[in-house]
């Protein structure tokens, strides 16, 4: 024998080796979120227990998730301290707030953690974590908005120029598994984002607050002339209907009530929103 065949086979030797011995100990599943080997077992909510994440997320980064459950501002969604719990609203928010949206409501509370998450999904393209916030947000919508009938899920959209930079839309990619859990149709391209507006980190809290008139238009992606043939009428696909709009993260509500009142302004009914984070 050569020693070249000898070489061969020793080679395809030690291959074998390395699957029989990958069989007997395998490598332990990795945490999408933080890349290391899950230990332990995350303890996982009830319904989110039902989603394929059981085994999917470490302990420690499920742990750091603040789950929005018992008293919250019943305008944005925000958790309300116990000592606080005796009011219906937020610092920020009182009834006589005018907006053109119905109420927010948020799965978790904004931290470190979720914002990781949502940064990681954006920034570093780890596309996986789309499954774990669609997850959180099925979560949420099944607590909070079980009993609403929603016609339509419509993301927030992202300026064509930044979806270009970017290559994705976070919220329209979460929207779109969803949609899919629920069995609820939904349009990425309808409402648009038509201005650039300065990241929020750019903004003083004082920008922040002023409203994005005619950053975003509703173009229904059917023409009139299509429509007209169709129905005979000239009738947005909004008329009447129930909106659920879907965002990352709710930080004023001046963005989710910019699209809210461009969606009712295009025959919307009411406009319900549902945040990851608050
Ligand atoms: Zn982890
Ligand atoms: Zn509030």
């Amino acid at each position: 024998m050569g020693t070249s065949t000898e070489s061969k086979l020793r080679i395809q030797l030690k291959e074998w080796l390395k699957v029989i011995s990958e069989l007997i100990y395998p490598e332990p599943p990795v945490c999408i979120v933080c890349k290391t080997a899950i230990t332990t077992r995350a303890h996982i909510p009830m319904e989110l227990a039902k989603s394929n994440l059981s085994g999917k997320v470490c302990n420690a980064c499920f742990g750091k998730l603040e789950f929005i459950l018992d008293s919250y501002c019943t305008v944005c969604g925000r958790s309300i301290r116990c000592d606080d719990a005796e009011s219906q609203f937020c610092q920020d928010c009182s009834s006589d707030n005018q907006r053109y949206f119905v109420s927010n409501r948020a799965a978790v509370a904004y931290n470190e953690a979720i914002q990781d998450i949502i940064h990681r999904l954006k920034y570093r393209g780890q596309r996986e974590l789309a499954d774990l916030l669609a997850a959180i947000a099925h979560n949420a919508f099944k607590y909070y908005y079980q009993d609403i009938h929603i016609d339509i899920i419509i993301p927030v959209p992202l300026h064509v120029d930044r979806l270009a930079e970017r290559g994705f839309n976070q919220a329209a990619m979460i929207g779109n598994k969803l949609a899919a859990d629920l069995q609820i149709p939904i349009d990425t391209t309808s409402l648009q984002r038509v201005l650039h507006t300065p990241k929020q980190s750019k903004k003083t809290r004082w920008d922040r607050i002023q409203p994005l008139d005619g950053v975003f238009v509703y173009r229904d992606q059917q023409s009139d002339q299509q429509r007209e043939q169709q129905t005979n009428q000239l009738e947005s696909p909004l008329s009447n209907k129930s909106v659920l709009l879907l965002d990352d993260i709710y930080t004023t509500g001046t963005t989710v009530d910019a699209c809210a009142k461009v969606l009712k302004a295009a025959g919307a009914a009411n406009v319900y929103v549902l945040t990851l984070a608050r």
